[in-house]
């Protein structure tokens, strides 16, 4: 999910891992390497043993913690002297303190970084974490007995808007003016290239409704996909 979520918005991932005297890390930045998928598509099938089960040293997670720090500073400050783990997975076996850099190739195939921006789906919902999962317009059509709602201003409604859909801005949420929506209905949230409704979405989701999801790509990619809109 963090791996899905950096490709889609274009940020590096520094990435850590440990378990018991092992650690490794690497940036993941699909921009100019491979992501996270590239090395593994999905998700294991087989249930993978957590912190508490497999153990873990609190030296090693302090060695991986500030390996990361430093990578961040390699990529913040950008010194023609760095060269950050892109492409490159380093791993660390702290019983013999023996240390590898492994390459790690771009797969043209991969699930995430070969795929177009507004492809790439958030789809892991936690209700923990206030997270908001994505549907493609193909999604949000196949369901019935949605509430579809479009975030965006009147004047960009009035050059267009999806059929059912109805008007409730980001800004006049964001003003405290919230919709009155149906609490058991699937609410699917819009803008015109799918970041408001990212924003809306948590919004509501903080008001205490539970299934909110919003459009990929927003109205500009349902026009692309079905071109059926209202003019
Ligand atoms: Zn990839």
């Amino acid at each position: 999910m963090i791996n899905d979520a950096a490709v889609k918005y274009k940020k590096p991932w520094v990435y850590g891992a440990i378990q018991g005297f092992d650690g490794q890390a690497s940036v993941f930045d699909a921009q100019t390497g491979p992501c996270y998928r590239c090395l593994y598509p999905e998700k294991p099938k087989a249930r993978i043993a957590n912190c508490a089960e497999a153990g873990v040293i609190g030296a090693v997670a302090g060695l991986i913690g500030v390996t990361q720090a430093l990578q961040v500073i390699q990529l913040v400050t950008g010194h023609e002297s760095f060269a950050p783990l892109i492409g490159k997975l380093w791993t660390l076996d702290t019983k013999t303190m023996q240390t590898r850099i492994l390459n790690i190739p771009k797969n043209p195939d991969c699930p995430a970084c070969s795929k177009k921006r507004d492809e790439v789906i958030l789809a892991y919902s936690s209700p923990v974490c206030g997270f908001v999962p994505e549907l493609t317009p193909q999604q949000a059509r196949e369901r019935s007995n949605t509430c579809l709602i479009d975030v965006r201003e009147q004047e960009e409604w009035d050059q267009g808007h999806i059929d059912g859909a109805q008007l409730w801005s980001l800004s006049r949420m964001i003003a405290g003016d919230m919709p009155d929506l149906p609490q058991r209905q699937e609410i699917i949230l819009h803008c015109q290239k799918g970041m408001r409704s990212l924003q809306a979405a948590a919004i509501l989701k903080a008001q205490g409704y539970l299934e909110v999801y919003s459009l990929s790509g927003g109205y500009e990619a349902w026009v692309n996909c079905f071109e059926d809109a209202t003019e």
